[in-house]
């Protein structure tokens, strides 16, 4: 297990967040441990922001969104600065790929990976927020009317800890494109990427209180956050409670919402696919990240006719699962926190126990610290569709296997949960592919490949319990703005 930047990047560093311009402690002065998940040490610290400081920086926001010049800037012009925030992230892609795997515990490989999906969220959005516009609408004689999109104002982030960069780049870049000025809480298990990206705003030349940054804890600065007056938007990437709590929060003052909440994805293969294909993707759709994705592929429905080859395929490459310390760049690495670990082997506990049988289980590195907070992957076959782990988002590397006789059970069982975020269609049938895309209720549906996470092009979502609104793409410049309608009467 070789020594990398990742293994002591950010040691002792005592984090500050940016408000208004300016590194700055909480206004209390307290801070949050910054734990290391491969080995349960801390390394660094965060502030532990309250209501004052959220509303130092709501109102830091405001200012920079009413008197400018961020608002009545061309948008092209702050497409530019978003275009060169891209190039920092560039630049500086080696230290931000080792602080987000060390924060979060993911492999450094992946670490790399959001940092490329940063990058292109920023390059995306750098290039939009100039190419949409309003419209003219036929009225009636003597009058025109037409259509703008404007900001919505001061926009609030409240971030996951599953992926802080990726997160952020597709919140930030949609908001700032829009000419919105933000207030992002990342998670407090996995906030420095976010105080890095927003030290590199400020470098890039964005104006002082447009990208603003604030740790802290979800039920005191995340709470104020959501509810804070001076607040016109929510964005909210997490868990259904939390989903619910931002909502009522936000509520208090009629503010809208983008929620995005998670999902219990299927891959439905059917007996005419390419299943040597289909293999590694269904592995790695519930893998990456050690399956605390949203998007997570965590349900796969195979036809009966294949079900004993495609189910020991995937037991095979689940066997061979190794978890292990960040930096070493395994097939997983350990979960965000003990919280985590104890809400996954719960989940897998409960289903042994109702006598769901494993198929597989993946293993923990001898060498992996024993302070880390490792979970060896496990595979359930024959999952009987109203199990816990049938229906319930585990969000650890954890799959489950179903079978069905005809399309009609596979769609039923497809849609048989609460969730509609992401699914995946195997079968080389084209009218199939269309027939099922077309009724299962998800968010997107990929036929004959699966992307947990990926697209930054793709419009990004949930129906049901996975939430409302769209990111990604530039469907999410339609909820990161409003439209004003203006009628001119010449008579
Ligand atoms: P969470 O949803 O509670 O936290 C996400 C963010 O919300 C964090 O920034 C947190 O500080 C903030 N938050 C928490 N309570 C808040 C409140 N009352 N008001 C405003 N903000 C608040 O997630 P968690 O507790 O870290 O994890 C719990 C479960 O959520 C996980 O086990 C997992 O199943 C799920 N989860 C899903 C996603 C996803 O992308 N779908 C991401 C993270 C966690």
């Amino acid at each position: 297990m070789g020594a990398h930047l990742s293994s002591k990047i950010a040691e002792g560093r005592a984090f500050m967040q940016v408000v208004d311009g300016n590194p700055v402690d909480s206004l209390s002065g307290e801070r949050i441990d910054v734990v290391c998940p491969s080995d349960g040490k801390v390394f660094a610290s965060i502030p532990a922001s309250g209501e004052a400081d959220v509303d130092r920086a709501a109102r830091a926001a405001r200012r920079a969104f009413d008197e400018g010049p961020w608002s009545r800037m061309p948008a092209f012009e702050r497409g530019r600065l978003l275009t060169k925030l891209c190039h920092l992230v560039e630049a500086n892609a080696d230290e931000l790929a080792a602080l987000e795997s060390r924060d979060t515990g993911k492999p450094l490989r992946q670490g790399r990976a959001d940092v490329a999906a940063a990058m292109r969220y920023y390059e995306f959005y750098g290039g939009a927020g100039d190419k949409i516009h309003g419209d003219t609408i036929p009225f009636l004689e003597g009058y025109t009317a037409l259509t703008l999109r404007e900001p919505h104002g001061v926009v609030a982030g409240i971030l996951p800890w599953n992926y802080p960069l990726q997160i952020l780049a597709r919140v930030a870049g949609a908001a700032l494109a829009m000419g919105n000025t933000l207030v992002v809480k990342p998670a407090e298990d996995a906030s420095l990427t976010a105080i890095r990206i927003a030290e590199l705003a400020l470098e890039a030349g964005f104006p002082p209180g447009v990208f603003n940054v604030i740790t802290g804890y979800g039920r005191e600065a995340g709470a104020a956050l959501s509810a804070h007056p001076q607040v016109d938007y929510v964005t909210f990437t997490g868990s259904p409670p939390t989903g619910t709590a931002i909502q009522q929060a936000a509520a208090i003052n009629n503010r809208g919402v983008t929620m995005e909440l998670g999902g219990k994805s299927p891959q439905i293969v059917f007996a005419d696919a390419y299943i040597e294909a289909a293999l590694p993707v269904l592995v790695n759709a519930v893998i990456q990240n050690g399956g605390q994705t949203c998007s997570a592929g965590s349900r796969i429905l195979i036809e009966a006719a294949v079900y004993d080859r495609v189910a020991q395929g995937i037991a095979e490459r689940f066997s061979k699962l190794v978890a292990g310390p960040h930096d070493a760049n395994l097939d997983l690495g350990a979960l965000i926190n003990p919280k985590q670990k104890a809400r996954v082997s719960g989940m897998v506990e409960a289903a042994e126990k109702a006598g769901i049988p494993v198929l597989a289980r993946g293993s923990i590195h001898p060498d992996a610290p024993s302070g880390g907070w490792y979970f060896a992957p496990a595979l359930f076959g024959h999952v009987p569709s109203g199990a816990q782990i049938a229906q319930e988002e585990v969000f650890g590397p954890v799959l489950s296997l179903f079978s069905f006789n005809t399309e009609e059970d596979a769609i039923r069982l497809a849609n048989s949960t609460d969730y509609g975020l992401v699914a995946g269609v195997w079968t080389k049938d084209g009218a199939r592919q269309h027939r099922v895309a077309k009724r299962v209720r998800a968010g997107q549906v990929f036929v004959n490949g699966y992307g947990a996470g990926g697209g930054v092009e793709l419009p990004f979502g949930g129906f049901k319990r996975s939430g409302h609104g769209r990111e990604k793409g530039f469907e999410a410049l339609y909820d990161m703005s409003a439209t004003k309608t203006i009628v001119f009467n010449h008579g």
